[in-house]
């Protein structure tokens, strides 16, 4: 643009030569009436420059010009030309249309110019944004956290350091360099950082592993550095990395880039350049602890590991009283209640079990949330949104109905420790139907019969397939089953020793004792197989003694979609089931 305005700045606007037929430039050559001929364009153009003006729509002209076909003008006609007295000038590129090209390359190098200037611009905005401490906020404290006990108490020691950091100088005490929050997603590590820094008042600075893995060279670690000076000009402060093993992860992993082990030693660097008390304490939180580099948990460094576990059934209670809160909830809702069937959730899956009853509250215009939407809430977690749009052939239900029935008395029959939560054959989130059952109580190790049972329980809707319906008609519905009892018999085999043709070794490829043998990995494949075929063999005998119960189960699932579980324990013992479950 610039460049255009500048050429018309220096070229005013001329009047251009007339262009007329090439016949009456031809009649002027051949009258000896042009003086000098350019061929332009590449010769698709003659310009004439005459020796008398000639009058051409009502102006007097010198200068003419026409058009010929491109590459029309020939050497021999440049000659002829020449010998009858005529200077012939010839443009390889037509002036203006060089000059055209000119401006349209000025043009183009001064948009892209613009443009690297922005996005620079904006790549130097964002890195200043980045690591920006959150001011310091006494809003979130460790009384928002529930459960969590163990934690919040190993972190009172940071919190009584930050908020004082000159007395704990005066004693010559050094508080823990690193704080390291191990646990599954969900548990609130985040949310307990953010409550440390809110409980000392100290500003939190957020980053997330990630923030540091870039593909150019010496980005990450400049982002360490950029971070740990950020820290110092805020101290007393938190850095809190979120996702921390995406940048802590163990060195020489084959699958681990050179940059990304640079910007690790950086780090390191960083942690060791601190003095002891500087008001800095790093936090950092992971799923993977196991993934982490030894030397990131030397003393100096992560040198407390705080464990936050999945909430127990207490915990669950007092998660849900604070999320519900501030929230109207109708005197039926039983919190308490809720917390004992919600085992295995995290505090966010809890946070967003009560969120999605509050929406469906307002949904159906309540100005309260009751149970029952509580209920719907929780169905929609475990089971999917019913997928109202999608129509399933009246064959195609009998075949999901008997392969659902299958899981639920198998289940209760196999594995009567998990309490059974509903049955249906509703289109929902991914699955055309589904048998869910939940642990009824908080367990923390799981004896092997159990996990035999579960295993049995996966396989129970291709055990009703056969058995109903023949080898030859059962279903792709089995796809998912496979993929849980696999998972299942092959830690049983690999991790926990529970095979006896395999024994007493550990065959986890990510256990630091290193990736099985080929040999034994093939025996762990054999165990696994015989496991799931014993398992399979146990499911089909469970289904061909109760067929008669898994038929009625089938039958009011065609006419009902949805049976709660006093409605399948019904069924079920009405048919002969009568398992400890139900009992
Ligand atoms: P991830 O490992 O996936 O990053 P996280 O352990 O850091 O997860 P948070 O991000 O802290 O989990 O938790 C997400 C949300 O879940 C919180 O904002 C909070 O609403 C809720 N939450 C989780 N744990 C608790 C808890 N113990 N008490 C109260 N709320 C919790």
């Amino acid at each position: 643009m610039l460049a255009l305005v500048a050429f018309r700045l220096l070229h005013p606007a001329q009047q251009p030569a007339p262009t007329v037929p090439f016949s009456e430039l031809a009649q002027a050559l051949g009258a000896h009436q042009v003086k000098e001929l350019r061929v332009d364009d590449g010769g698709a153009r003659l310009i004439a420059t005459l020796n008398a003006p000639k009058t051409i729509a009502g102006r007097s002209q010198t200068i003419i010009q026409a058009n010929v076909p491109a590459r029309a003008v020939t050497l021999s006609d440049l000659q002829q030309w020449s010998t009858s007295g005529v200077r012939v000038t010839v443009d390889a590129l037509g002036s203006a249309a060089g000059v055209q090209l000119l401006i349209q390359i000025l043009s183009l190098s001064v948009i892209v110019g613009v443009l690297l200037y922005v996005v620079v611009r904006q790549r130097g905005i964002m890195a200043s944004a980045r690591f920006v401490a959150t001011p310091p906020s006494r809003h979130l404290t460790l009384a928002d956290v529930g459960g969590a006990r163990e934690a919040r108490a190993d972190l009172s020691d940071v919190v009584a350091y930050l908020a004082n950091p000159d007395r704990y100088r005066a004693l010559g005490a050094r508080c823990p360099r690193g704080v390291l929050l191990v646990g599954p997603p969900g548990t609130g590590k985040t949310l307990l950082a953010r409550a440390v820094a809110g409980e000392a008042g100290c500003p939190v600075i957020v980053a997330a592993g990630s923030d540091f893995n870039e593909v150019y060279v010496g980005v990450g670690s400049r982002r360490v550095r950029q971070l740990a000076k950020r820290a110092r000009e805020q101290a007393p402060c938190i850095i809190f990395i979120d996702e921390f093993d995406s940048l802590g992860g163990r060195r020489g992993r084959p699958n681990r880039s050179g940059e990304e082990e640079v910007t690790l030693n950086q780090l390191l660097v960083e942690m060791d350049g601190m003095e002891a008390n500087d008001g800095i304490v790093w936090m950092a939180a992971t799923n993977r602890e196991d993934m982490l580099d030894p030397a990131v948990r030397r003393p100096g460094r992560f040198d407390r590991v705080v464990e936050v576990p999945l909430p127990t059934t207490t915990d669950r209670a007092e998660i849900l009283r604070l999320h519900a809160s501030g929230r109207p909830l109708d005197p039926d809702v039983n919190l308490e209640r809720l917390a004992q069937l919600t085992v295995g959730h995290s505090g966010a899956d809890l946070a967003n079990l009560l969120n999605e009853a509050a929406i469906i509250a307002v949904q159906q215009d309540s100005d309260r949330i009751t149970n029952a939407h509580i209920e719907q809430a929780r169905d929609k977690v475990l089971l999917g949104r019913v997928r109202s749009g999608v129509i399933v052939a009246e064959t195609e239900r009998r075949l999901i109905a008997i392969h659902e029935a299958g899981h639920a008395v198998v289940g209760l029959v196999a594995c009567p420790d998990d309490r059974l939560h509903k049955v249906t054959i509703e289109p929902r989130g991914r699955s055309l139907g589904a048998a869910h059952f939940a642990p009824e109580s908080d367990r923390h190790v799981h004896p092997r019969s159990y996990l035999e049972g579960v295993i049995s329980k996966a396989l129970g809707g291709r055990a009703a397939e056969l058995v109903f319906l023949g080898p030859d008609a059962v279903t792709t519905g089995a796809g998912a089953d496979l993929v849980q009892a696999t998972t299942i018999a092959r830690r049983m085999v690999a991790e926990f020793g529970m095979s006896d043709e395999v024994g007493l070794i550990s065959a986890d490829p990510s256990s630091p004792s290193g990736p099985p043998s080929a040999q034994l990995q093939g025996e762990v494949d054999r165990a696994v197989r015989t496991l799931l075929a014993t398992q399979a063999r146990r499911a089909e005998s469970i289904v061909r003694e109760h067929q008669q119960a898994v038929d009625a189960l089938a039958a009011v699932l065609l006419e009902r979609d949805i049976l709660t579980a006093p409605e399948v324990h019904e069924i079920a013992t009405e048919h002969g089931v009568t398992p400890r479950a139900i009992a």
